[in-house]
């Protein structure tokens, strides 16, 4: 199957913010063999590029980015069963896999009901809810590196952490992955997703009519081994952050880390809007709160030395 390219178009159409600006154009690559394909030509022809899956953590420029993109997500999930492990393209969707593990009577993904996206955002990012993570059911991962060569690396090279893993700063792309998973109740995982879903839509936008990239923020590290990791969203509340607004960007009225995008939000005001919550935790509780979104491109008040940015 050829791969559908879409030249000079705005980001905005990729991101789950429904924000971003121009590229020179978008790959849209469905499966590992597409994928591997462009990657090598980008490679050979030297042509600078940024890869995205379902755009659900990304705030993208107003100015969008002088590169291409591609884009690494499928409509239709590509798993194949091997015992009570999973193998599965790093462009299936995440929710479309956490499915297709209880159709299969599996157990393990079921936390991440929900969670918008594909597996590999999920991967890089260690994607969890409800105190559980991606990262604990991946056995092996295959990767491919900008060059366009595949090595298959285990769980623990990938140095997984909270919301984070190696990759974040190698930049090798996440072309399938192995998930480890063990038996259990078909009915019983369907009524675990359905309350776990419930449970989503009563603290979540619904991102039809709400568009937005989930919590701005990373919760806050516990500052000794006995204490819990914080809500991010709980310091937000309680320094009034849910007052603030930038523009058309406002925050969430079930959720004081979530920033939404209303009428004529542009990427600018949901950046300076982020600023302020920052500035705000610092100010009543001396903490700094880090990004969980990531940025791509530059923006307006940005500092110079900004870490942890995709172009
Ligand atoms: C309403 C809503 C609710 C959310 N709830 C949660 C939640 O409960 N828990 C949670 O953890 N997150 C949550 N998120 C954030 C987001 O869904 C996750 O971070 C998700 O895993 C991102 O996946 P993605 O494919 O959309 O990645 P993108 O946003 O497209 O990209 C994110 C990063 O991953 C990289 N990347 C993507 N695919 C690959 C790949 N195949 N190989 C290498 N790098 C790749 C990109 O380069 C980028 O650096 C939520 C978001 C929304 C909008």
């Amino acid at each position: 199957m050829d791969v559908e390219v879409q030249y000079n178009v705005r980001l905005e159409k990729f991101t789950t913010f429904r924000l971003g600006g121009y590229c020179r154009g978008v790959f849209m690559c469905q499966t590992p063999a597409q994928l591997v394909k462009v990657v090598k030509r980008f490679h050979q022809t030297q042509v600078p590029f940024i890869l995205i899956g379902g755009g659900s953590n990304l705030l993208v420029s107003d100015q969008g980015v002088d590169c291409f993109v591609i884009r690494y997500m499928s409509d239709q999930p590509e798993i194949v069963g091997n015992g009570h492990d999973l193998i599965v393209s790093g462009s299936t969707q995440l929710d479309h896999l956490v499915l297709a593990a209880i159709q299969r009577g599996l157990e393990g993904l079921n936390f991440a009901s929900g969670i918008p996206g594909t597996v590999g955002g999920a991967v890089v990012g260690n994607a969890g809810a409800f105190g559980k993570q991606v990262g604990d059911v991946v056995k092996s991962v295959t990767l491919l590196t900008r060059s366009g060569l595949q090595k298959d690396v285990p769980s623990r090279e990938l140095k997984f952490s909270y919301r984070n893993s190696i990759l974040k700063s190698t930049g090798d792309i996440v072309l399938s992955v192995e998930f480890s998973l063990h038996p259990s109740d078909k009915m019983n995982l369907n009524t675990e997703r359905n309350g776990i879903l419930e449970a989503r839509r009563q603290k979540h936008p619904d991102l039809v009519i709400t568009p937005c990239a989930g919590s701005f923020f990373r919760n806050i590290e516990p500052t000794s081994l006995a204490q819990r990791r914080q809500a991010a969203g709980w310091f937000l509340e309680q320094a009034g952050g849910k007052a603030l607004r930038v523009g058309g960007a406002c925050i969430f009225d079930k959720h004081a880390n979530i920033i939404i995008k209303e009428n004529g939000a542009c990427a600018q005001d949901v950046f300076a809007l982020s600023e302020l919550m920052a500035g705000l935790v610092k100010e009543k509780f001396n903490l700094e709160l880090i990004r969980e979104v990531r940025l791509v491109g530059k923006f307006k008040g940005m500092p110079e030395d900004i870490q942890d940015i995709l172009w």
